[in-house]
């Protein structure tokens, strides 16, 4: 109930995090969580009713950056999972950090779950958060810890409080300020929030056991001192809470159920389970706490999925914008013609497991080929044009003829009508479809062959025209008489070849931009490897070609296959009408340069 997606009867694949949430949903064991209506802590949700949502999960992204290919494995992860238990999944904004957060980073990872198909609407009630509205309970949280005896102000350097924390063989050593009294403590917390002392001074410690195994729980930060505009607080705060004090807090006072992360956090598990076990146990917060659940990263061949590395491609001008056709953005894809069904599907498909896994990016676009088959209409382009002359056009029909044709715009739905063109005494053809030598194996263009020009009629080369410095300008070719396509007898005369065309008469002027990899090596950022020495000199290719007259008024954000060549879609940017642009998504078969 958390998404629409149309598609979402076929059996699911089995993943750890289904068969855990199946398991807990028929056990009752989150069944008693009551819901206040809005986040809130223990006695705001007390007050509430029992929570109509069986489970919540959430998304929270940072808002530093576009969202990438990488977190739509994320994404489709949680909002499927609430869908398919009858419950919700919060958008919220992690932006606890003053910095590097925008509104733009904001309003574009909005506008890209909802591309991807998901809404955090149910009901009538929005469930988009942001962290920073719960700073004024982390606060009280954080003196309640301190009342407790269970955080302390440390006024450590930075080095002595490295220093002493230890390492994987040494126990940690205690901070001299561990032992201060709940009113020095108190007192120094406060003199923090109220601008008292310099950034870094002094930072507010969780007071756990600086001799476990385990180095997060050897007093990690709670908050820090730090001078910064909050792009929803303002100058309001100068002390911060740390993301590993935050991110619990925040699940809980969401009242999240599962809080499904990344791999790395597995070691601040324990934490997490301490932070709010301590909070219930102080009557801040209702139970059961949400439970953190850890599943492998996504990675994709040929793709980084760096916020920081992709927004150094941005910042260094190797691409233009995080919405590049090559970037492997959300707002990127989109505009390359991924569609939302094709994304979804590869997350789904790679299932969810224990290990962070490499996918070859072929993966998508074998999704994407599947969703485009069937809904794309076909036409005919010419990417890379050479005239070809029919000479004996005139005398065969007469110079100004020109004979209609006609195509399905889809092969298997005829319900979608008849594309209309003709064919004159000229028309484009690709390049490569002409050679003055065949080789072995090739059956289109050259002297003495005869091939079909598609939906239209057969013709015989005769030869070629070049200009002054040997360059082929046009090919000749009489047309055989009475080979129509559709005509009775056009089958008479056997070819081995068919080609397609566009004729120079109807034909489209278009600009086609045709995309391939970023990069030319499978794990781009791998063993610490600078991407920059691995870009691929040839990810964008900007030529001018031709389509058929079907296509001179289609709106942008259009996909087509082009017959031949593969899919294609009118840039949602650059696309005019009446100067259309195409960006090539994939090609028709799986391969370097989708060719
Ligand atoms: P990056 O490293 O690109 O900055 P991040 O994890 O820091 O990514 P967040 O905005 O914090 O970015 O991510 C939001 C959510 O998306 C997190 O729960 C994170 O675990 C998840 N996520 C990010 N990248 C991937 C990935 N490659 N595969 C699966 N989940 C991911
Ligand atoms: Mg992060």
């Amino acid at each position: 109930m958390s998404a629409p997606a149309k598609n979402d009867t076929a059996p699911k694949p089995a993943n750890f995090l289904r068969t855990l949430i199946e398991r807990e949903v028929q056990d009752g064991v989150y069944a008693q969580r009551r819901w206040g209506g809005t986040p809130g802590d223990g006695a705001h949700h007390a007050a509430g009713v029992p929570d109509p949502m069986a489970v919540r999960l959430r998304f929270p992204p940072e808002p530093n950056g576009y969202l990438h290919i990488g977190h739509a494995k994320s994404i489709c992860l949680n909002f499927g999972l609430a869908r398919d238990f009858g419950g919700v999944c919060h958008l919220r904004f992690d932006d606890t950090n003053p910095e590097k957060e925008e509104q733009e980073y904001v309003d574009a990872i909005v506008e890209m779950v909802q591309w991807l198909g998901w809404t955090w609407d149910v009901a009538g009630t929005s469930h988009l958060y942001y962290a920073s509205n719960y700073f004024d309970f982390m606060y009280r949280a954080a003196e309640s810890l301190i009342e407790g005896g269970l955080a302390y102000v440390d006024e450590q350097s930075a080095e002595a409080m490295r220093a002493n924390r230890g390492d994987f063989t040494t126990p940690g050593t205690d901070s001299p300020w561990r032992t201060r009294s709940v009113a020095e403590n108190l007192a120094r917390f406060r003199e923090m929030r109220d601008g008292a002392h310099a950034d870094g001074a002094m930072v507010l410690r969780a007071k756990i056991d600086m001799a476990s195994p385990n180095i997060n729980l050897r007093d990690p930060a709670l908050y820090r001192i730090k001078r910064a505009h909050h792009h929803n607080t303002g100058d309001r705060w100068c002390i911060y809470p740390m993301y590993t004090y935050a991110h619990p807090i925040e699940d809980a006072l969401e009242n999240i159920t599962h809080s499904i992360c990344t791999l790395e956090f597995e070691d601040q598990r324990p934490f997490y389970d301490w932070l709010l076990d301590k909070l219930a146990e102080r009557g801040l917060l209702q139970r059961p706490c949400p439970k953190q659940h850890e599943f492998g990263r996504l990675n994709l061949t040929y793709v980084i999925t760096s916020k920081r590395k992709l927004k150094a491609l941005v910042d260094e001008k190797i691409v233009e914008g995080w919405d590049d056709p090559r970037m492997p953005t959300l707002a990127g894809m989109r505009r390359r013609g991924y569609t939302p069904e094709a994304v979804r599907k590869m997350a789904e498909d790679t299932g969810a497991s224990k290990t962070n896994i490499w996918v070859d990016y072929g993966v998508l676009d074998i999704a994407l080929r599947e969703d485009l088959e069937g809904k794309a209409a076909r036409a005919m382009a010419v990417i890379d044009p050479l005239k070809l002359e029919l000479t004996n056009w005139a005398d065969l029909f007469g110079a100004d003829h020109r004979e209609p044709c006609s195509a399905p715009a889809h092969p298997q739905r005829p319900e979608l009508g008849q594309r209309q063109f003709s064919l004159g005494p000229e028309v484009w053809i690709e390049r490569d479809d002409f050679a003055e030598v065949a080789p072995k194996g090739f059956f289109r263009l050259f002297p003495g062959n005869k091939v079909r020009l598609k939906y239209g009629m057969v013709v015989e080369c005769t030869g070629c025209r070049k200009d002054a410095d040997g360059r082929i300008v046009a090919v000749t070719a009489t047309v055989v008489p009475d080979t129509k396509s559709g005509t009775p007898g056009a089958d008479a005369v056997k070819v081995k070849g068919t080609i397609t065309w566009v004729g120079v008469h109807d034909g489209v002027a278009a600009t086609v931009k045709l995309y391939d990899r970023l990069f030319t090596e499978p794990q781009p950022d791998a063993g610490g490897r600078d991407f920059r020495e691995v870009l691929n000199p040839g990810s964008k290719q900007v030529v001018s070609g031709y389509v058929e007259p079907s296509l001179a008024t289609v709106p942008a954000d259009t996909r087509f296959q082009f017959e031949r060549h593969g899919y294609f879609v009118t840039d949602r940017l650059d696309h005019r009408a009446d100067a259309p642009v195409f960006n090539r998504i994939t090609g028709l078969k799986d391969g370097w340069g989708g060719r």
